[in-house]
């Protein structure tokens, strides 16, 4: 069995299969399991990056029928039976594919520069920069109007990301 993606999806199909009587492979571009869901605290600096990523290979570590490899996969030979991931060819009877989503900018990709997307410890850490800068021009503004412009924070969307990042903002 090979699974790749070591996100929510891919580790709950490899820990169901933990200690049966199955090979499992996981293949993931990262060697480690990323914990979104708490990926806005590390863009506001409540967390750290080493607080909501954990190595795969530790969380398998007991497990003997799991082996991890780093891979980004860029193909599926499906006649073959085979995952491509680079160099790497790895041969499967049972095939998951965990990879997850990116965000979208619904065809406004224009934006980006500006409000980016949260979903990899990159996007939270350029973002915490952004905002502990902004901070700290704050504190140096010469008047009242900039400060209370570097300290105007707009949040393109109102789903649960969103309403986390509005809170833990108006906290900082
Ligand atoms: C900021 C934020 C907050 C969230 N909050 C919540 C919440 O509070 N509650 C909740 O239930 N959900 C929340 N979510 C959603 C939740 O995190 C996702 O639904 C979940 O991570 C999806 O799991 P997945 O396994 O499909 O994909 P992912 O977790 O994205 O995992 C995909 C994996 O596949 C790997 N991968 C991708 N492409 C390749 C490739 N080509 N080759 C090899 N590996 C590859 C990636 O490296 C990654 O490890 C949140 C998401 C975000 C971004």
């Amino acid at each position: 069995m090979v699974i790749v993606g070591a996100g929510f999806g891919g580790l709950a199909a490899a820990k169901a299969l933990v200690r049966k009587p199955i090979d499992v492979t996981i293949i993931d571009k990262r060697n480690y399991h990323l914990f979104q869901p708490l990926l806005y605290q590390v863009a506001t600096a409540d967390l750290s990056p080493a607080d909501v990523a954990w190595p795969i290979r530790g969380i398998f570590s007991k497990d003997e029928n799991v082996s991890v490899l780093l891979g980004r996969v860029t193909d599926i030979d499906t006649k073959g039976a085979q995952v491509i991931a680079g160099e790497l060819e790895v041969p499967y009877d049972y095939l998951i594919l965990a990879t997850g989503s990116r965000h979208t900018y619904f065809g406004k990709d224009e934006w980006e520069p500006y409000a980016p997307g949260l979903k990899r410890i990159i996007d939270a850490t350029e973002l915490r920069k952004r905002i502990l800068v902004a901070f700290e021009r704050a504190e140096t503004a010469g008047d009242e109007a900039e400060q209370r412009r570097q300290l105007n924070f707009v949040v393109i969307g109102g789903g649960p990301t969103g309403v986390e990042m509005a809170g833990a903002i108006a906290r900082s």
